[in-house]
């Protein structure tokens, strides 16, 4: 029934010169989207407005669900398109299409039942728009005219022009195009028009979610994981690759970058105070993290991290370990309680592969009684024992890393 799809998005950085970038890069993450989808589509903008154009037979469910995936876009209209052949014809398809679309409708005329079950009538509205300007009735005539047809043939519905129930959209132009429905999109904008963030991707619920939450507003997604073999198997970090996996469902392609943390921990446990261990640690992890953001043009870092969900998460440890960075450090989590975060992770289908119960570095060496209230200087103080082989270490660990491109 439906041959295509217009894409409706928000107006928010749309507006002037800018509008062409946003409008290129919604194109170009839907046709990322819909590559995986099965069928063949054609993507075009025509009068300021995106259509999906289906070439060939497609699975209308799942071409939803990928659309749905696409930052940038408010709301997709399944659009059914009718060959002109004469205004007595429009008359009809335009009856078929209310019966088709709401078989309530049709199905109530004949009997008792009513559709709004307040007032007893299916209120509409009909908006023509001729964008064939040669077609012989205006958008008024138009409005008018298939009202009339509509009550004609729907008894049980009646017009409201301020608030209708069905919104029916006609549009004249080489075919007809009805379309009434509006199925909600994720909103946000379109990924590409923000820059690129690195995000600091572990195993856990949290920090998948923060991708996620940084993409929808426009920004492209590196990732980078700390991999501690053999204290953390393979199989932890293939964990790590199919989380890249559900954020780049949405972000389109994510180069994770796979970087051996093992030499660095070791040589911070030996020198380093034990309570102090996380703390040090993170400031490490940052501190490579930003590295490889420099290298890679990205604008800021991105952490799951949410004060006072644990020890190196409350106001102190954060200060400490944002003090290693110059770059933003992005924490969209910052005020969520772990409840919404799981929310998120389960609509974005993350969670079941989050709590899979692989060992992540963090938990490995951690101390029974981790500083929560971490002193800078003495924190600084200590880092000096690791003076004589860090930065060969580091060195190390930036030269070995693994990049893995993750698609959707
Ligand atoms: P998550 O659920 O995302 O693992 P968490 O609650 O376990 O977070 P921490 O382990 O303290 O919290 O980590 C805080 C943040 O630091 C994570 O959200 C993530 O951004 C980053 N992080 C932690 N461990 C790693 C790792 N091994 N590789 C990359 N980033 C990490
Ligand atoms: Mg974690």
């Amino acid at each position: 029934m439906y041959k295509s799809f217009l894409i409706k998005y928000a107006e928010i950085g749309v507006k002037g010169k800018n509008r062409y970038l946003f409008e290129e890069a919604l194109v170009k993450q839907i046709k990322y989207a819909l590559k995986k989808t099965e069928g063949e589509f054609a993507v075009r903008r025509t009068d300021g407005r995106i259509y999906v154009d289906a070439l060939s037979d497609f699975d209308f469910e799942e071409t939803v669900e990928s659309l749905k995936k696409v930052f940038g876009i408010s709301g997709i209209c399944p659009v059914v398109h009718v060959e002109d052949e004469g205004f007595e014809k429009l008359c009809e398809d335009v009856v078929r299409y209310i019966g088709d679309t709401y078989p309530d409708i049709r199905d109530s005329q004949s009997e008792a039942s009513v559709v709004n079950p307040r007032s007893g009538f299916t209120t509409f509205k009909v908006a023509a728009r001729r964008a064939r300007k040669n077609y012989p009735l205006d958008s008024m005539q138009l409005n008018v005219e298939l009202g009339g047809v509509i009550l004609d043939a729907y008894p049980k519905m009646r017009v409201d022009v301020h608030k209708p129930d069905i919104l029916l959209h006609v549009e004249i132009r080489d075919k007809i195009y009805l379309y009434s429905e509006i199925i909600p999109g994720p909103g946000g904008m379109p990924v590409g028009t923000g820059g690129k963030a690195m995000l600091l991707l572990s195993g856990g619920i949290d920090s998948p979610v923060a991708g996620w939450m940084i993409a929808k507003r426009g920004v492209k997604i590196d990732a980078v994981y700390f991999h501690a073999p053999p204290y953390t198997s393979e199989r932890a970090k293939q964990k790590v690759v199919d989380l890249a996996k559900k954020v780049a469902d949405y972000a389109g392609p994510v180069w994770l970058h796979v970087v051996n943390f093992t030499d660095i921990q070791l040589y911070i446990y030996d020198k380093c105070p034990h309570d102090e261990l996380t703390i040090i640690m993170r400031r490490y992890m940052m501190r490579i993290a930003e590295q490889i953001a420099k290298e890679t043009d990205c604008l800021g870092l991105i952490t799951g991290e949410s004060i006072g969900q644990v020890a190196s998460q409350t106001m102190a440890s954060l200060a400490a370990t944002n003090e290693v960075c110059t770059m933003p450090v992005y924490r969209p989590l910052i005020g969520f309680d772990k409840m919404e975060i799981v929310d998120i992770a389960e609509k974005i289908d993350s969670y079941e592969i989050s709590i899979l119960p692989y060992e992540d570095c963090c938990t490995i060496f951690v101390a029974k009684h981790p500083v929560t209230k971490p002193n800078l200087n003495i924190i600084k103080r200590h880092e000096q024992n690791l003076q004589e082989g860090i930065d060969e270490l580091v060195e190390k660990a930036l030269s070995t890393k693994e990049v893995i491109v993750v698609q959707a």
